[in-house]
Parts: C-alpha cells; structure tokens; sequence
C-alpha cells in the first residue's frame, strides 16, 4: 500500500515539476517575445537608422510610433536627421551660388554643363555656351572702389537675369535637369548655357538681346555708369566634346570679342564668324535697298488644272545687289527677320502687291488672286493687320482678291497666337493658304482647325512624284483630305509634264511652277497673259 502510495506521489511530484517548467518555459518565452517586441527591436531599428544617417541619408524613415522612452527617442532621432537635412541644404546652397549675386558659381554651372553635354550626346542635340565679362571693369572698380563694384555686378546680373527670363532662362534653378542657366564664373565673368540649341541663330539672338540690353545705364549709387559686355560663343559638338572645352573656347572667344573693340560677340569656329560677318554685310545692303527702293516683285502664275485658266499669282521677292549679285529670298528673308527689317519689308510688298494686283484686274478684266508671303514675326502684333487694310484702301483691291500665304513652320512657333490673327485675317475677308505643307511635321489636326481656305502642297513632295510610288500615295492623300475639310489644293514645284497628268488624276486643284512659267517681271506677266488670252481666242 505504501509502494502505490509513494508511487503516486512521485508521479504526482513530476507532473507538477512538469507543469511549473512548462509554465516558466512560456512565461519566459512571452516575456522575451514582449521584451523583442518592445525594446530589442526599436534600438535595432534605431541601430540601423543610425548607421543610414552616418552614411549621408539623413532623412531616413523610422517606423517606431510607441509612445514610451523608445519613441521618444526615435522622434529625437528623427528631428536630429531633419535638422541635418536642412543644414545639409544650407552648405549645399551656400556651395554651388554665388552670395553676392545669388546666381549658381563655377561649381554648379560646371555640374549642369557636365549633364548638359552628356545629354546633348545622348540625344544628338546641340548647345550653346555663351561667355561674358564686362567691358573696363577693373576700371569702374579701381576709380569707384569696390562697393560701387559689387553693386553694379547685383545690377548686371539682375538686368540679364530679367532679359534672359523672356527667352526661357532660369537664372536660378532648382530641378535636377534644369533648362538654361545663367551663372557667375568670378569676378565680372558670366556665363550662360542654352541646351537644345540647335540653331546657332539662337545663341546670337540671345548675345544680341544681352548687348541691347546693356545700352541702358545702370544707376548706381546716384550715378549713371555705362556697361558693355564681350561676349564669346562655344557650341557644341562643334567647338568641343566635353564641359572643359566648351568652357575654355567660349572663353578664348570672348577674348577675341574684346580685341576686336569690345561689345560685340564672336564664334569661338572662324566659319561662324565668317557667316555672322556676311550677314551683317546682307543686313546692310538690304538696309540700303528698301530705302533706295530697289527691291522688286516677281509674279508666278498659278493655273486652274481642270480649265487651263490662270486662277492666280504669287509675288516672289527679288533682290539684286551691285556687289553681291542676286540673292534669294530663302537667304534674305531669314536675315530680315532676324534684324527687324522684315516689317519694312513686308509693307512694301503688300503695298506694291495690292497695287498691281488691281491694275491688272482692270486691265485684263479677270478676277485674278494675288498671294504674298507673310512671314512669322508678324504673329505677334497687329501691326500687319492695319497695314493690310491700308493697302486695300490706297489700292482699290477687293480683299477677296487677297491671299496670305502662311509657312506651317510659321504657325508652329506659337499656335494659340497663329489661330487669333488668323481669324482676324478671315474676318476681314482675306484668302488665306497654307503654304509648304508637309516640311513642319506639325499635327494635322490641328491645323485643319484653322481657317485655311488653300493648301499648298510642299515642292519636295511633288518632285518626288513617282508612277506607284509612297511619295505619290501620300500626296493622293493630302488631297483627299484637304478637299473632305473644305479646302482647295495646290502643288507648288510643277516642273513636268507627267507631274501635271498625275495631279490631275488625283483631283488636285491648281498648279504653280516651272512647267507652267517661272516667276516673272510684271511685264513679262503682262505678255504672258497676252498670250494665254491670243491661244485661247
Ligand atoms: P515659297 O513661298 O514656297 O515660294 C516658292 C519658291 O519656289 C520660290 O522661290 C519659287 O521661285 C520657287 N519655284 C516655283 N516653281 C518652282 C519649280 O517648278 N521648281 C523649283 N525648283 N522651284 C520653283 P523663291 O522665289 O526663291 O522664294 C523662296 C522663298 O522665299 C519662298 O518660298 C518664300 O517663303 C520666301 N519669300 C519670297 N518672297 C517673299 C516675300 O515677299 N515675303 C516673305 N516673307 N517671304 C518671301
Ligand atoms: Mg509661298
Ligand atoms: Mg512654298
């Protein structure tokens, strides 16, 4: 009895000794589960934030959110790492500007053309860099003294800040692949970099926007100072491949600016200057031919192709100068637009265009068109609206009788701006026609929009007429959809026969070109028409 006695109790004793393990195996293992959940995990948590901060990221997210001494140190953790941040900002600011002028330094303009250039290789783009330094600065400095100094170098570079903010110029950029920059190197030098400049027309535009700019005086400290500026122009990939080069000849450029008397600016490549020189030199000579009046108009029929009958003429602008010879309008105009001449310009010939058109609309006794060419510049104001009006007035001539020829190119440089004159134009009851269609890549569906009431199908399109050929298929299909939307066509640089019978078969309007008649004399005009109006008697 004893034996089953103490063998119970021994077994009781196990089970209880087993019990109470287990219970303190659990208890401990929950507390440890508690003790992770709350402290180990946090300080390791912190641990690794702190090793994040200690490599630089100093913004790193804690996810602790307890609101004990772990939190509370966690949010101490994370007001340290904003802290930081900001400081952080600071020296960066305060190591990529300029502090007197605000404007990015060396350091950081050297960042931007570094990207800029690499950039530029990527997308097989150009870009320009324009280097300036002030004209007798070191004299202004050493006769004025410094203060006066610094204050004119504030007021220079707000001056261009302000004129380069019109051409899309950030002078002080904030996104990481910024647009244009405007920086200071040292001392009086400025530098500017325009990515994306293809054009070298852009860079002088820029140059002789500052230059103009400058013949303002500066007022400073009760006194009127007059700057002026070299500036020299690297571009790449022309001048140079890397930031280093581009930097170095725009840099040699601007001293040759200064050699050749200073204020002006040059091409670090010869053959620019050689070109920038040779527009001048065109600048000038037509200058002098619109105030001589010897610019002339040549006219080129434009002809019915389903009648035969002449349904038009375009006035073509010719110039020949005693030294140069003859020079193109696709050369000139560009030039005359460049240097503000192209105003002038255009209202001689609308004025001499009404005038003829309405002297042969008596002579001949036919409702002939009349098309010139306008050119984009005059999309920015309403000065080419009243001078439109006067010349119908002074000349007698139907508006109807007038069409505007406008380039797709044209139009694209601001389309909101193109499609107001535009309906102004129509209002007045002009005709209005698209001209060089197909050489703008512009969307079509936009420009059906606009009040056209012609097309003129680019030459490049027609001289690649082909029997059975793409370049045939796209013109059918021009046509066709020019006449859904209410429009006529015409195909300019008509220079063969087989050209003319393919217009034909696809329906095309009217024809313009070689094969018809070049552009002539007024006088040959007049002989050609005798001659149509004999044939057809
Ligand atoms: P555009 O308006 O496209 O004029 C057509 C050009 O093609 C003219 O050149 C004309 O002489 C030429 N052409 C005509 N038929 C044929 C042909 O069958 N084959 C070939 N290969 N060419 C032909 P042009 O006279 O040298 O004028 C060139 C451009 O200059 C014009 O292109 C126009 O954009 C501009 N332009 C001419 N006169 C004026 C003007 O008074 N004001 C403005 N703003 N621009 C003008
Ligand atoms: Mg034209
Ligand atoms: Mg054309």
């Amino acid at each position: 009895h004893d034996d089953v006695l103490l063998a119970k109790s021994i077994s009781l004793g196990r089970t209880v000794t087993i019990i109470t393990l287990t219970a303190m195996l659990l208890a401990v293992t929950f507390l440890f589960a508690i003790l992770r959940k709350l402290l180990i995990r946090p300080i390791q948590k912190l641990g690794q934030a702190a090793r994040e901060v200690g490599r630089g990221h100093v913004l790193v997210p804690i996810d602790i959110d307890s609101r004990d001494e772990i939190g509370e140190l966690a949010t101490t953790f994370r007001e340290m790492g904003e802290n930081l941040h900001h400081y952080h900002e600071q020296v960066r600011y305060v190591a990529y500007h300029d502090n007197l002028t605000g404007l990015p330094n060396r350091l950081m303009f050297m960042d931007y053309l570094n990207r800029a250039t690499t950039a530029a290789r990527r997308e097989q783009q150009g870009l320009a860099v324009l280097f300036l330094d002030i004209d007798n600065f070191k004299r202004i400095n050493d006769t004025l003294g410094h203060q006066t100094g610094d204050k004119l170098l504030e007021a220079f570079a707000d001056r261009l800040s302000k004129q380069l903010r019109e051409t899309d110029i950030v002078s002080r950029p904030t996104v990481e692949d910024a647009p244009n920059v405007f920086a200071r190197l040292a001392g009086d030098e400025f530098i500017i970099l325009l990515p994306r400049t293809t054009a070298t027309s852009e860079a002088e535009k820029v140059a002789r926007r500052i230059l103009k700019s400058l013949s303002e005086p500066f007022n400073i400290t009760m006194q009127e100072l007059h700057v002026s500026t070299s500036i020299g122009i690297a571009l790449y990939p022309e001048d140079g491949n890397t930031a280093g080069d581009l930097l170095k000849h725009a840099d040699i450029a601007m001293y040759h600016a200064k050699k050749l008397g200073r204020n002006n600016y040059q091409y670090f490549s010869k053959k620019l200057n050689e070109a920038s020189a040779e527009k001048l030199k065109i600048e000038n000579k037509l200058r002098h031919a619109l105030e001589n009046k010897a610019l002339e108009l040549h006219y080129q029929p434009q002809v019915n192709l389903v009648t035969g009958q002449l349904s038009g003429v375009e006035a073509l602008l010719r110039w020949e100068d005693p030294e140069l010879g003859k020079v193109s309008p696709a050369v000139f105009i560009p030039i005359a637009v460049e240097f503000g001449l192209i105003v002038q310009i255009s209202e001689w010939v609308i004025n001499e265009a009404c005038r003829q058109a309405q002297q042969w609309i008596t002579a001949f006794n036919f409702p002939v068109i009349m098309s010139i060419n306008i050119s984009a510049v005059h999309f920015n104001g309403n000065s080419l609206e009243s001078m439109i009006a006067d010349a119908l007035k002074t000349s007698g001539l139907n508006p109807g009788n007038l069409e505007l020829e406008v380039t797709e190119t044209s139009i694209l440089q601001d389309l909101n701006q193109a499609g107001q004159t535009l309906d102004t134009f129509k209002n007045m009851g002009l005709q209005l026609a698209l001209d060089d269609f197909g050489t703008g890549y512009s969307s079509l569906s936009y420009l059906m929009k606009l009040p056209f009431d012609k097309l003129k199908i680019d030459q490049s399109f027609i001289f690649n007429l082909k029997k059975d050929s793409k370049g045939t298929a796209i013109v059918a299909a021009i046509i066709n959809l020019s006449h859904s939307l209410g429009m006529h066509v015409i195909a300019e640089g008509v220079e063969q026969e087989e050209h003319m019978q393919m217009l034909l078969q696809m329906h095309c309007d009217q024809v313009q070109g070689y094969y018809i008649s070049r552009p002539l004399t007024a006088g040959q005009f007049e002989e050609f028409v005798r001659q149509r109006n004999r044939q057809s008697a």
